[in-house]
């Protein structure tokens, strides 16, 4: 497994990962994977399926599905769905989803699959747990409960005017809950990750910050 170029970007919900692991794969002209995306996507395809609680846990039904991502969609049975991805219900179940055996070993190999072919930025929960331990950068994001609801709040906030900032943080908080609470890969930072507090920093400071340092490891490495 190619584990050196790799750059994992853990963090719980709402604190800004999939914005930052996105501009710094720009930088680095690596690959950007992101994915939370992918288990919203078997989320997506299990309430399509009409929400059989044993379908998660069957392996042939997980083989049959078609979860890929090209230039940048994400697509499922060779649909692009990244719109349906990310509705209030999807977001409400991903974290059942989440949470099954065969739907974890499915999509960590999708991802170790993708990522051992290319230089990856890799966003999500467990990347530098589980999925890429070796990675040579792994990073954990922070920040307070009330600044990743307002920063959700302001990315969502145009689609989705009907939430209150109220209802966005005790979802998000929920969501947390049961993702760190969960048995498997829950989200907690790998022992020897870079912690990042971003509560008083700017998207650009992060992506600085993080930038510098792989750069750093990279150059050392060489
Ligand atoms: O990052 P995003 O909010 O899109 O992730 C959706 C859900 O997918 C999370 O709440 C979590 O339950 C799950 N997830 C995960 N492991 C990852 C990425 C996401 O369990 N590596």
């Amino acid at each position: 497994m190619a584990t050196t170029k790799v750059i994992a970007i853990d963090g719980p919900s709402g604190v800004g990962k999939s914005t930052v692991a996105k501009a710094l794969a720009k930088r680095l002209n690596w690959t950007y994977l992101d994915t939370g995306a992918t288990y919203r996507a078997v989320t997506l395809a299990w309430l399509e399926a009409g929400r059989e609680t044993s379908l998660p846990t069957q392996g042939a039904w997980l083989r049959q599905l078609a979860v890929d991502f090209q230039a940048g969609d994400i697509l499922l049975q060779g649909r692009v769905v990244n719109d349906a991805i990310r509705s209030a219900e999807v977001t409400a179940n991903a974290s059942f989803i989440s949470a099954q055996a065969a739907v974890r070993t499915f999509l960590t190999d999708l991802q170790r699959r993708i990522a051992g072919e290319r230089p990856c930025v890799l966003d999500g929960r467990d990347i530098g747990t589980v999925v890429f331990p070796k990675a040579f950068l792994k990073v954990f994001l922070t920040a307070d409960d009330a600044v990743r609801a307002e920063r959700r709040w302001r990315q969502v906030g145009a689609e989705q005017a009907d939430e209150s900032l109220d209802e966005i943080l005790k979802a998000l908080k929920e969501r947390d809950r049961k993702d760190s609470t969960r048995e498997l890969a829950p989200l907690k930072p790998a022992e020897d990750a870079w912690r990042l507090a971003t509560d008083n920093l700017s998207q650009a400071e992060v992506i600085d910050a993080i930038e510098t340092e792989a750069r750093r490891r990279l150059s050392d490495e060489a």
